[in-house]
């Protein structure tokens, strides 16, 4: 049987599948409730698994759903990963802290932003200081995301941005769109104006199961960047590090680099991983994204456009609402066999990588 079995197909059947999956792997679980409910009325939260020893001197973290709906497929790497056994080979002393739908509004709704049109991967910001702008994204704002959504208008507008990049070059494009915004509360790739409930949670969960573990990797899934089925392993800390050069040690020398322009992606404001080493001190702590391509980067960004239209301008409960949440599923979860196995067999080859290195410790 093809492993493409253990993928979700929406937000309740993930989470019933990883709480079986986990409770049958022997996990200590914890349910932390979201304060709104899901499109069919269901409860939503954040669930915590733990596997291994309570004083564990090393822990293993995965993270699905930072981006909502790309959480079918960390999900459905964190349920393969239980199914197939694979938590029976974590070494002595190292545990196993999976957090399941750390986005589970975004999930649940089929929609890569939080509950309030806050991209959590942009939102690790010091909102104290002042909110950091970004012009390219100003100018691009009625471009992105115009009032009207045809054939026509996402023509037009497809070839304005192309001539921004023809004009600007491909980096200070990139950095106008996906590097992240705090000017416009309702535009795509919005950081927020304050720490969203999934910020939050997620700083929680971090101190109160890791804060006495010495040493700590942390894979968080992600799709939509990258050649169909590709995997790739995103570091968007400063790279002059010895935790950079741990992670390339265990890894094979194929983590790629913001900083270092070795990845296909920009430089990101406001990213989960400065968080995740701010929240535990004491800790040594190496964080990558596991980054999946699925189609070519058009498709994705107006799918992406699509969805932040239907929310601010359009109607979800109508035949163009359907189509464009189909459109956004598809855009971040391709729903083929061929692609989970290839989502399965990085997974389990990068989590093996990196129980190898925490064993070492
Ligand atoms: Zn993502």
């Amino acid at each position: 049987m093809s492993v493409a079995r253990h993928f979700p197909g929406e937000y309740r059947q993930a989470r019933a599948s990883f709480l079986a999956s986990s409770a049958a792997a022997g996990a200590r679980l914890e349910a932390i409730q979201h304060p709104l409910r899901g499109p069919h009325g269901e409860q939503l939260f954040t669930d915590v698994a733990w596997i291994g020893p309570a004083d564990a001197r090393a822990a293993l973290v995965t993270i699905a759903a930072t981006h909502g709906v790309e959480g079918y497929c960390g999900s459905g790497c964190q349920i393969a990963w239980l199914e197939e056994g694979l938590h029976k080979e974590l070494p002595p002393g190292v545990a196993l802290l999976a957090i399941h739908a750390i986005n589970p509004h975004g999930y649940a709704w089929t929609r890569r932003v939080t509950e309030d049109n806050v991209d959590l991967n942009r939102n690790f910001i010091d909102h104290a200081r002042p909110l950091p702008a970004n012009p390219g994204y100003e100018a691009l704002a009625d471009t992105i995301t115009p009032r009207e959504w045809t054939e026509a208008s996402i023509a037009a507008s497809t070839r304005a941005m192309e001539a921004y990049k023809a004009k600007h070059g491909d980096l200070a494009y990139r950095v106008a769109i996906f590097g992240g915004q705090f000017c416009d509360p309702h535009g795509i790739f919005f950081g927020g104006h304050a720490p969203t409930w999934s910020n939050r949670t997620l700083v929680d969960i971090f101190r109160r199961y890791l804060s006495k573990v010495p040493r700590v990797a942390v894979v968080d899934y992600h799709t939509g960047l990258g050649p169909y089925g590709h995997g790739e392993l995103i570091y968007g800390l400063p790279a002059n590090t010895d935790n950079f050069k741990r992670l390339q040690a265990w890894l094979n020398n194929e983590v790629t680099s913001t900083d270092l322009g070795t990845s296909a992606s920009q430089p990101i404001l406001g990213m989960n991983q400065t968080a995740m080493v701010e929240a535990l001190p004491k800790s040594q702590v190496h964080v990558i994204a596991l980054e999946y391509g699925t189609w070519e980067p058009p498709a994705v960004l107006t799918a992406l456009r699509a969805d932040n239209w239907l929310h601010k301008h359009g109607e979800i409960d109508s035949a163009q609402g359907r189509a464009i949440k189909k459109e956004i599923r598809h855009a971040l979860y391709p729903d083929a066999d061929d692609w989970k196995k290839l989502v399965w067999e990085r997974a389990a080859e990068i989590n093996r990588g990196l129980l190898r290195g925490l064993a070492q410790g």
